[in-house]
């Protein structure tokens, strides 16, 4: 059992089931992000943790103690959203401070606690000034001020970044991991962003369509992800996904994909158990950064393919330049080195790191395990 658990937990509204039997338990001092397209159900789950809505079926429990019909306020949770709405009136200590006083909490306590979390967001300059005075990033800081001084159990957020600029995001995504570092609080932390999910997290749940599609670490994601759905979804560029068959060669699978010539390649697979695969149909997953240059290809891994393919777009980003190919029929994104000389409409070699491949079920899209 977990710190926060979350037990076989539905939502409805009205007949439409929007969360199905959802399954997460949080360690004391995780980082748990909730990660997936608008409407897969983040918010829901978060509101359902904080008490801002109803359970229909299931049990939430933190610390052991069921809390399904605890009053949000009862809950020992601090939650900072999106739109983090301060009082314009106020002042930023007063903004902090308010719900303590709310609570009922004495001036001296009150005032400890505000001294210590501005110290710790580094908002001590601007405890005076309005909310209207400051820029974006100080008020995110000020709303998150605003649940640390209450010191909860757990700490939800509820994509506190989106109305933040590229540059600042990037910043505060930082300055929140720090926090982490230091206060070691329980955090459940919603976001569309793959990114931020990748960087921030202890664990990552992915979701889609009111599921939770799988849930690990960010590199047992990243390496195994369980379907189509999550390796997609999950790393940018994406994987590239391409269609192929499995073929025995010398006594090894192999995956047999057609090049843009026509002609087929044949990849040998590093994951012994395909050969049961011989004859079907699978999809191949390949990640950008396993399909590079020759000399930029992973010196540790067993089983580098080279294989000869025709450039259609090359996309030069600084730090890599990406190439679009086309295999199986699918246009497929490689990452190489920024220097390479390669151009569109040229045979290129390519080097394929098939350790980092993945192999799918195209019938039911999930992936299919090594054993
Ligand atoms: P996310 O935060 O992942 O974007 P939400 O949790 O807000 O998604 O919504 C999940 C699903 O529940 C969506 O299909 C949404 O339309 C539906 N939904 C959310 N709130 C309500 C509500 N109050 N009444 C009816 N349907 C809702
Ligand atoms: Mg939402």
């Amino acid at each position: 059992m977990g710190f926060l658990d979350i037990s076989n937990v539905t939502k409805s509204y009205g007949s439409v089931e929007v969360l199905h039997q959802v399954d997460i338990n949080v360690e004391e001092g995780e980082f748990l992000v909730l990660v997936g397209p608008s409407g897969c159900g983040k918010s829901t789950l978060l509101n359902m943790i904080a008490g801002l809505e109803d359970i229909t079926s299931g049990d939430i429990s933190i610390n052991g103690r069921v809390i399904n019909g605890v009053h949000p306020s009862k809950r020992n949770i601090a939650m900072v959203f999106q739109s983090y709405a301060l009082y314009p009136n106020m002042t930023v200590g007063q903004n902090m401070t308010f719900g303590l006083e709310m609570h009922g909490v004495p001036k001296a306590e009150r005032d400890r606690a505000l001294a210590d979390v501005s110290k710790l967001l580094q908002i001590e300059p601007f405890l005076d000034r309005k909310p209207g005075q400051l820029s974006g990033g100080q008020r995110q800081r000020v709303a998150m001020g605003r649940a640390l001084v209450r010191d909860p159990d757990v700490f939800l957020f509820d994509e506190p970044l989106s109305n933040l600029d590229a540059k600042l995001r990037v910043d505060m995504r930082t300055e929140i991991k720090k926090l982490h570092a230091k206060l070691k609080t329980t955090i459940v932390y919603v976001t569309h962003d793959q990114i931020e999910a990748l960087t921030l997290s202890t664990r990552i749940a992915v979701m889609n369509g009111g599921y939770v599609q799988q849930l690990g670490t960010p590199k047992e994601i990243y390496d195994t992800p369980k379907n189509v759905f999550v390796a997609t979804f999950m790393g940018s560029p994406a994987m590239n996904i391409v269609p192929a068959k499995v073929v025995p060669q010398d006594g090894e699978p192999h995956a047999e994909i057609k090049k843009s010539d026509g002609t087929t390649a044949h990849l040998k697979l590093s994951q012994p158990n395909l050969a049961t695969w011989d004859g079907k149909d699978i999809l191949l997953g390949l990640r950008p950064e396993a399909m590079t240059d020759v000399d930029g290809a992973d010196k540790n891994s067993r089983n580098i393919v080279k294989l000869n393919n025709t450039v259609d777009v090359t996309e030069p980003a600084g730090s890599d330049t990406f190439v679009t190919t086309t295999l199986g029929s699918k246009d497929v994104v490689a990452r190489l080195r920024a220097d390479v000389e390669v151009y569109a409409g040229q045979p290129f070699e390519f080097a394929v790191n098939m350790d980092k491949a993945v192999a799918f079920d195209p019938q039911t899209e999930e992936r299919i395990e090594a054993e």
